[in-house]
């Protein structure tokens, strides 16, 4: 837990969100200005501030975002029209919380190259 960090705030309840699914290491709720008509961020319990920080034996925790990401698609039934995950990283990216969050967008044609 990173005392100033919103994300750590939000999965240890201490901030309000709209949490669409939990585990015991994975957090997952709605983005507060959605770009999309699903946008969904997944985050670990545990503070890593960007893909920079993931260390070794982060491993199967990282791979417990995506398969909430999967999860969810499933049950927002986006799995087969197709979504995005997406994790930005440091300023080029635009990331603007240091804890890392995949981002799940859908419902909508998503174009490609992003922005
Ligand atoms: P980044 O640019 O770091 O990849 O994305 C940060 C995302 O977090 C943005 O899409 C932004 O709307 C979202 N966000 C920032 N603060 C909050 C908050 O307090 N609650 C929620 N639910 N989303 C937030
Ligand atoms: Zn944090």
């Amino acid at each position: 837990m990173s005392d100033d960090c919103i994300f750590c705030k939000i999965a240890s309840g201490e901030m309000e969100s709209e949490l669409v699914y939990e585990d015991d290491s994975v957090v997952a709720f709605s983005d507060i200005n959605p770009v999309a008509p699903h946008h969904i961020l997944i985050i670990p319990r545990k503070h890593i501030a960007s893909i920079n920080e993931i260390g070794e034996g982060e491993a199967k925790l990282i791979g417990r975002l995506f398969l909430a990401a999967g999860k969810l698609a499933k049950d927002l039934g986006v799995d087969q029209p197709g979504y995005r995950c997406v994790i930005n990283t440091n300023k080029d990216a635009g990331q603007a919380v240091f804890h890392i969050h995949l981002h799940l967008l859908a419902g909508r044609k998503l174009g490609w190259p992003p922005g």
